[in-house]
Protein backbone atom coordinates (compact mmCIF):
# COMPACT_ATOMS: atom_id res chain seq x y z
CA UNK A 1 0.00 0.00 0.00
CA UNK A 2 1.44 3.78 -0.37
CA UNK A 3 1.88 5.02 2.47
CA UNK A 4 0.61 8.58 2.36
CA UNK A 5 4.05 9.36 4.97
CA UNK A 6 6.78 8.34 3.09
CA UNK A 7 5.25 8.59 -0.57
CA UNK A 8 6.26 5.05 -0.70
CA UNK A 9 4.76 1.21 -1.14
CA UNK A 10 4.88 0.07 2.33
CA UNK A 11 3.30 -3.13 3.62
CA UNK A 12 -0.10 -3.04 5.15
CA UNK A 13 -0.15 -2.26 9.41
CA UNK A 14 -3.45 -3.17 10.08
CA UNK A 15 -5.52 -6.41 9.12
CA UNK A 16 -8.20 -4.35 7.44
CA UNK A 17 -5.47 -2.77 4.97
CA UNK A 18 -3.92 -6.67 3.94
CA UNK A 19 -5.03 -7.01 0.11
CA UNK A 20 -4.38 -9.85 -2.32
CA UNK A 21 -4.59 -9.42 -5.90
CA UNK A 22 -6.09 -11.90 -8.13
CA UNK A 23 -3.01 -12.76 -10.26
CA UNK A 24 -1.10 -13.48 -6.94
CA UNK A 25 -3.83 -15.79 -5.66
CA UNK A 26 -4.15 -17.64 -9.12
CA UNK A 27 0.03 -17.90 -9.27
CA UNK A 28 0.00 -19.41 -5.93
CA UNK A 29 -2.88 -21.54 -6.63
CA UNK A 30 -1.42 -22.75 -9.77
CA UNK A 31 2.31 -23.35 -8.35
CA UNK A 32 0.22 -25.55 -5.52
CA UNK A 33 -1.73 -27.51 -8.16
CA UNK A 34 1.99 -28.06 -9.65
CA UNK A 35 3.91 -29.98 -6.40
CA UNK A 36 5.12 -26.82 -5.18
CA UNK A 37 4.85 -26.04 -1.54
CA UNK A 38 4.91 -22.13 -1.04
CA UNK A 39 6.45 -20.49 1.52
CA UNK A 40 6.34 -16.77 2.71
CA UNK A 41 9.69 -15.03 3.21
CA UNK A 42 9.29 -11.09 3.94
CA UNK A 43 11.61 -8.48 5.80
CA UNK A 44 8.87 -6.68 8.39
CA UNK A 45 10.80 -3.76 9.81
CA UNK A 46 8.30 -1.81 10.83
CA UNK A 47 8.79 -3.22 14.63
CA UNK A 48 12.02 -2.36 14.85
CA UNK A 49 10.88 0.94 14.12
CA UNK A 50 8.78 1.48 16.55
CA UNK A 51 5.80 2.16 13.67
CA UNK A 52 3.77 -0.76 15.06
CA UNK A 53 4.22 -3.67 17.44
CA UNK A 54 4.55 -7.27 16.43
CA UNK A 55 1.36 -7.93 17.73
CA UNK A 56 -0.12 -5.83 15.00
CA UNK A 57 2.00 -7.38 12.69
CA UNK A 58 0.84 -10.84 13.97
CA UNK A 59 -2.57 -9.72 12.93
CA UNK A 60 -1.40 -8.52 9.59
CA UNK A 61 -0.07 -12.30 8.75
CA UNK A 62 -3.43 -13.91 10.31
CA UNK A 63 -5.75 -11.61 7.81
CA UNK A 64 -3.13 -12.86 5.10
CA UNK A 65 -3.48 -15.93 5.80
CA UNK A 66 -7.37 -15.94 6.19
CA UNK A 67 -7.42 -14.02 2.44
CA UNK A 68 -5.19 -17.51 1.10
CA UNK A 69 -6.92 -19.87 3.05
CA UNK A 70 -10.62 -18.42 1.39
CA UNK A 71 -8.61 -18.09 -2.07
CA UNK A 72 -8.22 -22.28 -1.50
CA UNK A 73 -3.81 -21.35 -0.92
CA UNK A 74 -1.68 -23.25 2.04
CA UNK A 75 1.39 -21.72 2.79
CA UNK A 76 3.81 -24.57 4.15
CA UNK A 77 5.77 -21.73 6.00
CA UNK A 78 5.91 -18.28 6.56
CA UNK A 79 9.39 -16.79 8.07
CA UNK A 80 9.67 -12.63 9.11
CA UNK A 81 12.66 -10.49 9.51
CA UNK A 82 11.36 -8.09 12.28
CA UNK A 83 14.77 -6.39 12.51
CA UNK A 84 16.42 -3.22 11.01
CA UNK A 85 20.21 -2.35 11.45
CA UNK A 86 18.94 1.02 12.12
CA UNK A 87 16.23 0.14 14.50
CA UNK A 88 14.69 1.87 17.53
CA UNK A 89 13.71 -1.03 19.21
CA UNK A 90 17.15 -2.35 20.91
CA UNK A 91 15.89 -5.99 20.78
CA UNK A 92 15.24 -6.24 16.78
CA UNK A 93 17.73 -3.60 15.78
CA UNK A 94 21.55 -4.29 14.68
CA UNK A 95 22.59 -6.95 12.01
CA UNK A 96 21.08 -10.12 11.07
CA UNK A 97 21.33 -13.11 9.37
CA UNK A 98 17.61 -12.99 7.84
CA UNK A 99 17.16 -9.60 7.01
CA UNK A 100 17.07 -9.99 2.62
CA UNK A 101 19.32 -9.61 0.79
CA UNK A 102 20.47 -12.19 3.45
CA UNK A 103 19.47 -15.35 3.06
CA UNK A 104 18.51 -16.04 6.26
CA UNK A 105 14.73 -16.71 5.90
CA UNK A 106 14.69 -19.07 3.02
CA UNK A 107 17.57 -21.05 4.13
CA UNK A 108 16.02 -21.85 7.78
CA UNK A 109 12.63 -22.15 5.92
CA UNK A 110 14.03 -24.82 3.58
CA UNK A 111 15.88 -26.47 6.49
CA UNK A 112 12.50 -26.79 8.30
CA UNK A 113 10.41 -28.16 5.36
CA UNK A 114 13.12 -30.51 3.73
CA UNK A 115 13.45 -28.15 0.91
CA UNK A 116 16.17 -28.19 -1.64
CA UNK A 117 17.14 -24.69 -2.25
CA UNK A 118 18.43 -25.76 -6.12
CA UNK A 119 15.13 -26.85 -7.20
CA UNK A 120 13.27 -24.24 -5.33
CA UNK A 121 12.49 -20.75 -6.60
CA UNK A 122 12.20 -17.56 -5.37
CA UNK A 123 9.92 -14.94 -6.29
CA UNK A 124 9.84 -11.63 -5.67
CA UNK A 125 9.43 -7.22 -6.44
CA UNK A 126 12.31 -6.13 -5.40
CA UNK A 127 16.54 -6.38 -5.95
CA UNK A 128 16.67 -7.70 -2.44
CA UNK A 129 14.37 -10.45 -3.03
CA UNK A 130 16.38 -11.59 -5.99
CA UNK A 131 20.03 -11.34 -4.44
CA UNK A 132 18.30 -13.36 -0.87
CA UNK A 133 17.15 -16.09 -3.55
CA UNK A 134 20.59 -16.06 -4.86
CA UNK A 135 22.65 -16.30 -2.10
CA UNK A 136 20.58 -18.91 -1.09
CA UNK A 137 20.80 -21.06 -4.43
CA UNK A 138 17.25 -20.71 -5.61
CA UNK A 139 16.38 -19.94 -8.91
CA UNK A 140 14.50 -16.46 -9.16
CA UNK A 141 11.94 -14.46 -10.89
CA UNK A 142 11.40 -10.70 -10.39
CA UNK A 143 7.73 -9.30 -10.22
CA UNK A 144 7.84 -5.95 -11.72
CA UNK A 145 4.69 -4.78 -10.29
CA UNK A 146 4.59 -1.37 -10.52
CA UNK A 147 3.53 -0.25 -7.29
CA UNK A 148 7.14 -0.96 -5.65
CA UNK A 149 9.04 0.03 -8.68
CA UNK A 150 11.56 1.85 -6.23
CA UNK A 151 12.60 -1.61 -5.13
CA UNK A 152 13.97 -2.14 -8.20
CA UNK A 153 17.28 -0.27 -9.44
CA UNK A 154 18.04 -2.54 -12.37
CA UNK A 155 20.87 -4.09 -10.80
CA UNK A 156 19.12 -7.94 -10.28
CA UNK A 157 20.26 -10.44 -12.18
CA UNK A 158 17.03 -12.66 -11.92
CA UNK A 159 15.95 -16.05 -13.90
CA UNK A 160 13.35 -14.72 -15.38
CA UNK A 161 10.77 -11.55 -15.09
CA UNK A 162 7.06 -11.57 -14.76
CA UNK A 163 4.73 -8.91 -14.67
CA UNK A 164 2.83 -10.87 -12.23
CA UNK A 165 2.84 -13.62 -9.53
CA UNK A 166 0.61 -15.70 -12.31
CA UNK A 167 2.79 -14.98 -14.97
CA UNK A 168 6.20 -16.33 -12.61
CA UNK A 169 3.77 -19.23 -11.81
CA UNK A 170 3.56 -20.19 -15.52
CA UNK A 171 7.67 -19.53 -15.99
CA UNK A 172 8.27 -22.01 -13.24
CA UNK A 173 5.74 -24.47 -13.98
CA UNK A 174 7.18 -24.44 -18.02
CA UNK A 175 10.80 -24.58 -16.74
CA UNK A 176 10.21 -27.75 -14.94
CA UNK A 177 8.31 -29.62 -17.67
ZN1 LIG B 1 16.39 -10.40 10.68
Amino acid sequence: MLDPRSGTYESPYRPEDVRVPAASLDGMRALAAAGYPLVLASNQPAAAKATVGLVALQAVHGRLVEILDAAGVVLAGSRYCHHHPRGIVAALSGPCACRKPEPGLILAAAAELGLAPARSWMVGDSDTDIEAGRRAGCRTILVENPASAPRRQGGSRPDGVAADLAAAAALIILSSG
